[in-house]
């Protein structure tokens, strides 16, 4: 399972950050995951859950998903929409296919809360 790599390398990551800010736990995790990633957030919730229940540091650490949706911008006719097509999108209003990524791809930590 993709996800379950993923969740190991946000632990890896969030125990780094632990070490970074001297912080005795991490209590809050808040991701930002672009539809556009291809991960399962449910999944992902569920892979990290387990997996932190091994890290003392991470054990009471709440997991907070923020998904962000796929959107494009249409180079044709400047319009904006939002699409679950993540192979061949097309403009909504004109069907053109020139079109810019604005939001979708995003796989990152947007924040972390600690305890010191
Ligand atoms: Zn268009």
């Amino acid at each position: 399972m993709h996800e379950v790599s993923i969740a190991l390398g946000m632990v890896d990551e969030l125990s780094r950050i632990a070490g970074e800010n001297n912080a005795k736990k991490i209590t809050f995790v808040k991701l930002k995951i672009g539809k556009m990633s291809g991960i399962v957030t449910d999944s992902l919730k569920f892979a990290f859950d387990a997996i932190k229940l091994e890290h003392p540091l991470l054990s009471s650490a709440e997991i907070f998903i923020n998904e962000v949706p796929l959107m494009y911008q249409c180079n044709d006719c400047d319009y904006t929409f939002e699409t679950d097509d993540i192979y061949f999108p097309s403009c909504s209003k004109c069907n053109a296919y020139n079109l810019k990524l604005i939001s979708g791809e995003e796989q990152h930590i947007e924040s972390v809360e600690v305890e010191v």
